[in-house]
């Protein structure tokens, strides 16, 4: 934590020398793509179960009705337009809702309908006619917290006597008040604070409690200690559910220490693949002449929708002017912007206002803008130790095999770098072809 304070400050102070890379933020990832998401994502994989008790019957649902919900309740499921359980939580939810509760690790990709499966738990639990906090989960930022608390309000439109409140910094609640509302919505150092320094949380009256995005929790220093803090001090009756996008070897540990006796449901997400993308690279000396080749590769072949990739932000601004001044329609997608404008910059371009999006790795991941044709790396993805970053790689270029259409991606690549192209044709297996700038009949 002290070393990324370090950074910031230098990056402050030296705003000459500010050729920052974007690190990648999880948090503002996450936020991004729920402000972005515009339904349900699908997977073709199956949904794998582990129960804790492999002999009971494992029930899954077809159809809202015959989770037996309040009448209320169903009405706010289809008032958000939802027909049918989606994949997760067809074998999710008859999970969540059972009686005796059980305990759930739930790990899929985000957009497969994990928030609005824990809601809808935790909304179906709420004893209206007690007023004190009855579910609790947390969060690993504010606004990711205020992101659930909004579907809480949607789904619960008609449940009229439940109630949100948020732990968040900045929410300050008089001395002596009372706290009435039965879901809170928090992050863990607050929720901490509300629960054994100021007295506002019972936390042995808490029937439910999530851990959602476990995977940004646990990348943030302290929340993880502070959520086991919290878990136990809850009831063994109480519910406890997890949830993660991600299932790292560490994710895996954090979650097996604070869910007791879990089911498992896992579903794993499409496969990224290079296998139809066409992949050329074009030798270049220098930043200016990567930048012809890439005029000439813009004046050769027709071009839906492009983005291209910069590994610094100076060199994504510079280009971007570049571009600008040579008449392109381009915008910029770097790490100084809030999410809210990278949220609207992204939607633009999904709209086709803009042709171009030049961006840095803060956008390599988790984004997808489906009508892309073509992929430019203007510089190749390494890591620290001027490694290739295959990982990125895949993630600028490969497309998930089920919902590929053919693309084009082009390297632009400077001679001293040829041996790292090498390398990265080595670690996919699959060819990358070198491509005269001066002549685009090779290309279709
Ligand atoms: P996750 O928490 O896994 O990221 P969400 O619960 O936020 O996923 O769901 C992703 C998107 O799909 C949201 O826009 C949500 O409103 C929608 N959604 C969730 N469940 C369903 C469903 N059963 N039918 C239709 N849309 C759904």
């Amino acid at each position: 934590h002290c070393f990324s304070s370090i950074l910031l400050d230098d990056s402050i102070h030296n705003t000459e020398e500010a050729d920052e890379e974007d690190v990648v933020d999880l948090a503002a990832n996450s936020l991004l793509n729920k402000l972005l998401r515009q339904s349900l994502v699908e997977s073709s994989h199956r949904v794998e179960v582990l129960q804790k008790d492999p002999s009971s019957p494992l029930y899954s649902v077809k159809t809202f009705e015959e989770l037996r919900l309040k009448e209320e309740l169903l009405k706010g499921i289809y008032a958000m337009g939802f027909n049918r359980p989606s994949k997760i939580q067809e074998m999710a939810l008859p999970m969540m809702l059972a009686h005796p509760p059980q305990n759930l690790i739930a790990q899929s990709q985000s957009g497969t309908g994990k928030t609005a499966a824990f809601v809808l738990a935790m909304l179906s639990r709420v004893n209206t006619l007690e007023l004190f906090p009855q579910c609790l989960c947390l969060a690993p930022t504010y606004e990711l917290a205020l992101q659930t608390g909004r579907v809480v309000e949607r789904m619960g439109k008609f449940c009229v006597d439940v109630q949100v409140m948020y732990a968040v910094r900045g929410n300050r609640i008089p001395r002596g008040t009372d706290v009435t509302k039965q879901i809170i919505i928090g992050t863990p150092g607050t929720v901490l604070d509300w629960c054994f320094k100021r007295k506002l949380i019972d936390l042995t009256k808490i029937r439910v409690f999530v851990l959602d995005e476990a995977d940004v929790m646990i990348d943030t220093q302290g929340f993880s200690d502070q959520s086991i803090r919290i878990q136990r001090a809850l009831p063994s009756e109480c519910q406890m559910l997890l949830f993660s996008a991600t299932f790292e070897d560490s994710v895996w540990q954090f979650a097996e220490r604070i869910i007791p006796d879990p089911n498992v449901i896992k579903l794993r997400k499409e496969e990224l693949t290079l296998n139809n993308i066409r992949q050329y690279y074009v030798l270049c000396e220098n930043r200016k002449d990567k930048y012809q080749a890439l005029c000439n590769i813009y004046g050769g072949i027709t071009i839906g929708q492009a983005i291209i990739f910069c590994q610094t932000r100076r060199n994504a601004k510079w280009l971007t002017v570049e571009m600008m001044q040579d008449g392109h329609q381009v915008s910029l997608l770097s790490g100084e912007l809030t999410v809210d404008q990278r949220a609207s910059i992204i939607q633009r371009f999904r709209d086709g206002k803009e042709k171009v999006l030049i961006t840095t790795n803060v956008c390599a991941r988790g984004i997808d803008v489906k009508q892309v044709t073509i992929v430019v790396n203007f510089d190749l993805p390494v890591n620290q130790a001027e490694e290739p970053d295959y990982e990125t790689y895949l993630h600028r270029i490969g497309r998930t095999g089920r919902f590929g259409k053919k693309g084009l991606a082009f390297n632009m690549i400077e001679v001293d770098k040829l041996p790292l192209l090498m390398k990265i044709q080595d670690h996919f297996n699959s060819s990358i072809k070198q491509l005269d700038p001066e002549d685009m009949d090779e290309i279709e």
